[in-house]
């Protein structure tokens, strides 16, 4: 089912969303070498006790998980890319690491990730950033009602395409509300013009992620963290936005 929420709803949701940027901004200077990666998630499962919100993921078990996950943050480092478990690992100069963090705060959800890159980067490392940066970006710019979700998806494509980039489409947005994952689905790949008609009131997260070579992934043995097939490596970034009749607002924006 999909919730479309009234301009009300949208501005109790923004708190939510103010707070998502405010943990990714604070990890993202937090990211270091020889940082922990289970220090990242105590900093973000600290910051939420302090707020009074609710991990998304903690608790999370879906049908694929072999147990709950445990943690209110994703790690994703290197050939890792997306729901990256965080293990007791210190992060290296040159490190890609894509932190994705989705609470709850008085009942509405924000998500949103960022890909980060610790002391000196790699080139290529950076440019896939920016490349996911300007896929999501593309996919914002046509989040407008009348669109459709394929517009969403084929704007996504087109950036990747352009770069040269296999686009993998098992993993994309979906709808964001009360709960993380609602419909729609939205794939980070498709035809301009097809599926669901984008409509004030919908709120949804819009994530593009690229590897370098491939667009096959592969399930570490954590039963968690997905990696690229080839061990390149991989860059997410993504935003909860609300579509209006004019702009559509980023809830999680970072200051
Ligand atoms: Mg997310």
């Amino acid at each position: 089912m999909i919730e479309l929420l009234t301009p009300a709803q949208l501005d109790e949701m923004r708190p939510a969303g103010a707070f998502v940027g405010e943990v990714l901004s604070a990890l993202s200077e937090a990211a270091d070498v020889g940082v922990n990666l289970l220090d990242l998630d105590a900093l973000a499962h600290e910051m939420i006790r302090k707020r009074g919100a609710e991990s998304c993921y903690i608790d999370y078990h879906p049908s694929f998980g072999a147990m709950p996950f445990g943690k209110v943050l994703c790690t994703s480092v290197n050939d890792a890319v997306l729901h990256g478990l965080p293990h007791d690992y210190k992060l290296k100069d040159g490190d890609l690491a894509s932190l994705d963090f989705a609470v709850s705060v008085d009942g509405w959800v924000c998500d949103s990730a960022i890909s980060v890159i610790v002391g000196t980067p790699r080139e290529e490392d950076q440019r896939l950033i920016d490349q996911a940066q300007e896929a999501l970006d593309a996919a914002i710019s046509v989040a407008r009602a009348g669109n459709k979700v394929g517009d969403i998806s084929a704007a996504i494509g087109a950036v990747g395409r352009s770069h040269g980039l296999a686009i993998n489409t098992q993993f994309g947005g979906h709808g964001v509300g009360r709960t993380m994952h609602g419909d729609p689905h939205i794939p980070n790949d498709g035809r301009a013009g097809r599926g669901f008609t984008l409509q004030p009131g919908l709120v949804i997260a819009i994530e593009p992620w690229f590897l370098h070579s491939t667009d096959e992934i592969v399930m570490d043995g954590d039963g968690w963290t997905i990696r690229s097939a080839d061990g390149s490596r991989g860059a997410h970034v993504e935003h909860t936005i609300a579509i209006t009749d004019g702009d559509p607002i980023i809830m999680t924006a970072r200051s």
